[in-house]
């Protein structure tokens, strides 16, 4: 995979290209909204696409022209509707946080409410942190994950509803290592007669492949990423019954957004496509399986994770528990220089700033793609394990990278 024609008109570019190739090839992908896509949905991003005006949806344009942009829109939300089980599909959102911005400018006025996961129990910033459109725009309020158990709270998330009257109930997490109860949310959003969002960005794949609970069909509306589990082209999507479509669709365009990206829109369709292999099935089976391994061995280890463990793609470590001198960030540093890459996360109940933080979040999607299993990622449990009982011991750090190598080498990437 090289850039060559890139390198023709541009050599930094081309550099930095290369080099980003090799540090994909090089490190191990952890960042749990991280994946790696197929060579077909870059080709398809990278395509003539990139050029057309198509503003508005298939058959209704305002350009002439459309006929092939709208065969690959028409398949994109033909798929999704077949991953996803949904009535109506748009697949115009720029990204998860546009998919969000369509159903609230679809949905709500200025100064409606708002309730949704604190960012720091695992929330997103599109849904209500005040540095986002939405704090500033929508009254928030935020529920919390139960401090004992790190598993959301139900009951009180119910009473919070009826207290607060909100117009519309967020769900759908970046940091929720278990498996959520959508009906339990849809109780919630019910006693408050609120709409319920149900935003899945992380989790778009595990719900197509069916191990996870798909919220189609109990949330009013379903919004994701395309690029994280599903795998696609980078993206957003949003997914509701029929009776939601015009103001979801005016709302994306020209409520919010002008020509769509179809270049983008191609990668989504040819990513989907993939999805609907069986195989997908067994990938995402295996990203779950592998982040068990991945989760049981940290805590062979010693190392606490919230909820004591995952029933998804990530696990969430709370480094109080084992280091108490190692902050989210030191974590995050060291591994990265033994080629080791995830984020430092806040946990619940987070003692530290949102820089520094007492946690690290980890995900398997990419490391999976790369054709990892449990065996793999227990071996990295390890190394991770040895990383951070050992932040300031060079020799130590010197031969993790070396063993992070030699399985980069055994799973090459992009060859
Ligand atoms: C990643 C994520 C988003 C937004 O995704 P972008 O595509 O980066 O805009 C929205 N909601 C949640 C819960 C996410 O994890």
């Amino acid at each position: 995979m090289d850039y060559d024609r890139v390198r023709e008109s541009d050599p930094d570019v081309a550099d930095a290209l290369e080099a980003e190739r090799d540090r994909q090839r090089e490190t191990l992908e952890m960042i749990a909204s991280e994946n790696h896509v197929s060579e077909a949905v870059m080709e398809a991003q990278g395509s003539v696409l990139t050029n057309k005006y198509a503003e508005g949806y298939p058959g209704a344009r305002y350009y002439g022209g459309c006929e092939h942009v709208d065969t690959v829109e028409e398949l994109a939300i033909e798929r999704a509707k077949e991953l996803w089980g949904a009535d109506h599909v748009n697949v115009q959102p720029h990204s998860g946080t546009q998919a969000n911005m369509a159903v609230y400018f679809a949905m709500l006025d200025p100064g409606d409410r708002i309730l949704s996961l604190d960012l720091n129990h695992g929330g997103h910033l599109s849904h209500g942190h005040h540095a986002n459109f939405t704090g500033q725009l929508y009254e928030v309020e935020q529920y919390e994950v139960d401090p004992e158990t790190g598993y959301l709270d139900y009951e009180a998330l119910r009473e919070h509803a009826e207290e607060f009257d909100p117009d519309i109930v967020v769900s759908g997490y970046s940091a929720y290592p278990r498996e959520v109860e959508w009906e339990r949310i849809q109780d919630a959003a019910d006693a408050a007669d609120a709409y319920h969002l149900a935003d899945i960005a992380h989790i778009t794949g595990l719900v197509a492949a069916g191990v996870h609970p798909s919220p189609v069909g109990v949330a009013d509306f379903v919004t994701g990423s395309t690029h994280k589990t599903i795998r696609a082209g980078r993206g957003g999507i949003v997914m509701c019954d029929e009776a939601y479509a015009d103001d979801v669709d005016s709302a994306v365009i020209p409520g919010m957004q002008g020509g769509p990206l179809m270049h983008n829109v191609a990668g989504k369709a040819v990513g989907f496509r993939e999805a609907l292999d069986p195989e997908f099935e067994d990938y995402a089976e295996q990203t779950v399986a592998n982040a068990e391994a991945l989760g049981e061995r940290l805590q062979e280890h010693g190392f606490g994770l919230v909820s004591e463990g995952t029933d998804t793609h990530l696990v969430l470590v709370d480094l109080r528990e084992s280091h108490e001198d190692v902050t989210g960030k030191d974590a995050e540093e060291a591994l990265e220089d033994v080629g080791i890459v995830l984020n430092a996360n806040t946990v619940p109940g987070e003692t530290r700033s949102p820089f520094v933080t007492s946690g690290i979040r980890a995900g398997t999607p990419a490391l999976t793609t790369r054709g990892f299993d449990e065996d793999d990622c227990r071996y990295v449990a390890d190394l991770i394990a040895e990383v951070v009982d050992n932040v300031d011991d060079d020799d130590v750090m010197g031969e993790v990278a070396e063993q992070v190598q030699e399985l980069c080498e055994a799973n090459p990437l992009y060859e």
